[in-house]
């Protein structure tokens, strides 16, 4: 008999068909966040979930008694109740190796935009503004050969530097652990403490998981030491910044822009934000490309097979449940 499983928002057709080759698929249809109690009820006989930003608390778990397999369908999996899932030894995957390259290509827009006006061009040009050149039209900030700092350096940090290596640009990076001492040299990336480079960057991306200890890594604090023309530039997660701090760094210009793909209460945009034309904003769309969708999707299905059959993926994020 096949496995039951479901999946929390439509999949591309042939993950979805690589799935169904396997197991008894139910889906919820829309592409929305599953209402919590449609969740725990559409979980109370199955073996696998498939889950893309919808929240498995321990109430739905609780709800799902023979559920063995989780597999997330992005890299972070701030939405999961890891400990629950951990006390009932209960794999969880999710699908790095998948989107990196997509999401630095978000961020490095976002930064560009940001430093170069990109959407204040747009509008001005659309709005049948412009009348003559004018050298002093629109000045912004270079990119090449300044400072970007790094705030987490996996899978989109080091993609990040590979862009900001292709515009010349010094890399410091921060992370709990020093990166190998090959990728420093392949990456010129220099280590740093938070302070240091929050003071030393020109340009300050964020790509740490969010965390009870990343919560708020980006406070007033922080903004009061970055450049007066800096730009930040999020594509983790919203709660990575203290938004109110945000808001009030980019009203006073104690910082110079912004560039965000990711907010505190999405799709909730902090109004003020809205009516600031130094930020840019994106509805955290890192990985929404057609092919880095159906590369997400196909790997969480692959990943979710591997463990229903027993077996123990590359991207298991909770591997304490194995000892
Ligand atoms: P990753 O490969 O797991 O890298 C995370 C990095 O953060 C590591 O370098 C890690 O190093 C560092 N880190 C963790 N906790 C830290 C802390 N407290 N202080 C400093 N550094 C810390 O993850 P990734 O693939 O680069 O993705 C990063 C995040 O981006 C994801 O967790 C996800 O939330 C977000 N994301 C967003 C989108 C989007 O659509 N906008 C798409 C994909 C991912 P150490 O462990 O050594 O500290």
């Amino acid at each position: 008999m096949k496995p039951k499983v479901f999946v929390t928002r439509p999949l591309p057709a042939p993950a979805l068909e690589l799935l169904a080759s396997a197991c008894e698929v139910r889906s919820y249809a829309e592409d929305a966040a599953i209402p919590a109690s449609q969740l725990a009820q559409a979980c109370c006989d199955v073996e696998g979930i498939l889950i893309n930003s919808a929240r498995l608390s321990e109430e739905i778990l609780l709800a799902a008694p023979r559920l063995r397999a989780v597999s997330n369908c992005g890299v972070g999996y701030d939405n999961i109740d890891v400990a629950a899932c951990n006390r009932r030894r209960i794999p969880i995957t999710n699908t790095a190796g998948s989107l990196e390259e997509t999401t630095a290509d978000l961020a490095f827009m976002l930064l560009l935009a940001a430093a170069r006006r990109a959407i204040e061009a747009d509008r001005y040009v659309r709005d049948g503004r412009w009348q003559r050149w004018q050298w002093g039209l629109m000045h912004g900030l270079d990119v090449h050969h300044k400072t970007l700092g790094l705030v987490g350096f996996g899978g989109i940090g080091q993609a990040m530097a590979r862009r900001g290596r292709g515009f010349s640009m010094r890399i410091l990076y921060c992370a709990r652990r020093r990166a190998a001492e090959s990728v420093e040299r392949e990456l010129h990336a220099e280590h740093a403490d938070l302070e240091t480079l929050l003071r030393e960057s020109d340009y300050v991306s964020l790509h740490v998981p969010l965390t009870p200890e990343t919560r708020h890594i980006i406070d007033g604090r922080a903004l009061h030491v970055m450049k007066s023309n800096a730009i930040l530039v999020n594509t983790a997660r919203g709660s990575v910044v203290d938004e109110d701090a945000l808001v009030e760094a980019l009203s006073s210009r104690k910082i110079a822009g912004a560039g965000l793909d990711v907010f505190e209460s999405e799709p909730h945009v902090h109004p003020n934000l809205i009516e600031l034309d130094n930020v840019v904003l994106a509805p955290h769309i890192g990985s929404a490309t057609g092919e880095t969708r159906l590369r997400m999707a196909t790997l969480a299905v692959k990943n979710l097979l591997a463990m229903l059959a027993g077996e123990r993926p590359a991207n298991v994020v909770n591997p304490e449940i194995y000892s």
